[in-house]
């Protein structure tokens, strides 16, 4: 449905004509979405360059009820930026809003703008000698405003937390235009609703985030990596609760890798090879960090491959000697999903279930969906420190992709059920989006439900904010 002509003009003399893209070939990479799941069309992409423009045009979209899509770095994963099929909204895309405005080493702090791509953020930290702990494959592209919408995980949530727990205070446009204004940067502050925690993790359907103070932690002086070969997959978590007491809780990443995604890797990834000379069944990547100089870090990471060792619990292990060899055993973890594109379709789960639960949650879950679903190959990594399996399932070998896409609902029912059985999350890191509104309508609890909508009703009340995302 395309825009009055003066609410278009309203619009486009707000952010500049060259801010406001209505071309359709110009629009085309707002409009595709990571996983080409969603095709949607908008009326119109506007790209603010400021907190006092973004509010003049939600004022001016709330005014003539046109809906909003706020956009970040369009990394999500599951089509909560893209715009619905009929036109009617207009996507802000916060990529010019990419300042930082402050930092303050003093009191490990930095404010920027929402539209700051994350990698910029943790290396300007690093030049002053902080760290911004949020890591994650897509960081070269996405933005704090799309981490902080989506609470994003990554790889040291064990260690720093989410993004909710990096996040001092926000400033945020909200449905009817005005401005809130909560850039605290204060660790306590106990004066009622803790009203930033709302924003983060609404992905867009509250509000557009349009600044932040975040959280910086003092640079790491030492880190020790190791890709381990498990005995078999119980030994992960014995491995984890070694490592977190060996460590006094140095562990900043413990990321899973089955034998099936390292030869994916090789046979498409380039410049990665098998680091072990014979094959297993289970990997573990682990980091250890700690910012106190001369620690000793490494020989307790030593002594920690010893013990497992000697318990049988690590068969074998590569442990890096620089930098260098650090980043390719990473970089084996994180060509991952993208190795798995090259085996045809995919059929995701995003989970997560109780930390000790994850060995029985991967074993059950392999052998339901091999049994139900011929041929399928189940491929589970990730975050398992924090109890997060992605179970992605690629297709049997020959299959036509669209018809092994086609049994997505009924194969995520089968292992959603299985984690709602066992006290977990269908959701862990990328949220709801529309890929999961009807599956999170399935399994959440009504009472929370309810107060999720009362929630949205209250703050947006006409709809316009993400509109069809998170809840219907
Ligand atoms: C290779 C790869 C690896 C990934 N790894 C991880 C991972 O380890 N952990 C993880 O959690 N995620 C991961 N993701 C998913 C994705 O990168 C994150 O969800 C990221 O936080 C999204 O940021 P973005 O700027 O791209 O947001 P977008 O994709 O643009 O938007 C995501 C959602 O946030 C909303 N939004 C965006 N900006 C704003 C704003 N300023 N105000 C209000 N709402 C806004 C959008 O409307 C949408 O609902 C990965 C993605 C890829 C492609």
């Amino acid at each position: 449905m395309p825009l009055d002509h003066i609410l278009q003009n309203q619009l486009r003399d707000i952010v500049g004509a060259k801010a406001a893209i209505a071309d359709p070939a110009e629009m085309a990479p707002y409009l595709h979405e990571e996983r080409g799941l969603y095709h949607g069309k908008a009326a119109l992409v506007l790209r603010p360059g400021s907190t006092e423009e973004v509010a003049r045009i939600v004022s001016a979209c709330a005014a003539s009820k046109t809906p909003i899509v706020p956009q970040g770095g369009n990394t999500g994963l599951c089509g909560g930026a893209a715009p619905h099929k009929d036109a009617s909204e207009v996507i802000v895309s916060l990529g010019r809003m990419n300042k930082v405005r402050a930092i303050d080493p003093m009191n490990f702090t930095i404010t920027v703008d929402a539209g700051c791509v994350l990698a910029d953020i943790q290396r300007i930290a690093l030049e002053h000698d902080c760290i911004f702990p949020l890591s994650l494959a897509a960081e070269g592209s996405c933005q704090i405003g799309g981490n902080l919408a989506t609470n994003a995980g990554g790889i040291n949530v064990l260690r720093y937390g989410n993004t909710r727990d990096l996040v001092l205070g926000l400033e945020v446009v909200l449905a009817d235009g005005r401005m809130w204004n909560g850039m605290r940067a204060l660790g306590k502050d106990n004066t009622g609703y803790a009203l930033r925690h709302l924003f983060v993790g609404a992905e867009g359907t509250l509000g557009i985030i349009t600044g932040a103070v975040l959280k910086l932690f003092p640079r790491p002086k030492e880190t020790a990596t190791a890709l381990c070969a498990l005995r078999d997959l119980d030994s992960v978590t014995q491995l984890l609760s070694h490592a977190r007491a060996i460590s006094g809780d140095c562990v900043s990443a413990f990321e899973l890798i089955p034998r099936i995604g390292l030869e994916m890797c090789n046979r498409h990834i380039a410049g990665t090879t098998d680091p072990l000379s014979t094959k297993h069944d289970w990997y573990v990547l682990i980091e250890f960090s700690t910012s106190r100089p001369d620690s000793g870090l490494r020989s307790t990471f030593e002594k920690l491959l010893e013990t497992a060792f000697e318990a049988g619990i690590v068969t074998d292990a590569v442990v890096a000697e620089s930098m260098e060899q650090a980043k390719s055993l990473w970089r084996i973890r994180e060509s991952l999903p993208e190795a798995q594109k090259h085996e045809g379709g995919s059929i995701k789960h995003d989970v997560s279930v109780p930390v000790s639960l994850v060995p029985k949650f991967i074993a059950d879950a392999s052998k339901a969906v091999t049994a139900n679903f011929a041929g399928c190959r189940p491929v589970p990594f990730g975050h398992v420190g924090d109890g997060n399996v992605h179970f992605n399932v690629s297709q049997p070998i020959g299959m036509d992709k669209a018809t092994y896409i086609a049994q997505w609902e009924a194969m995520n029912r089968v292992v959603h059920d299985m984690v709602v059985g066992m006290n977990g999350s269908i959701s862990a890191e990328h949220g709801i989006g529309m890929l999961k509104v009807d599956e999170m309508k399935h399994y959440k609890d009504p009472v929370e439900l309810d107060l999720m909508r009362k929630l949205k009703r209250a703050i947006d009340p006409a709809n316009l904010m993400n509109p069809g995302k998170v809840v219907d």
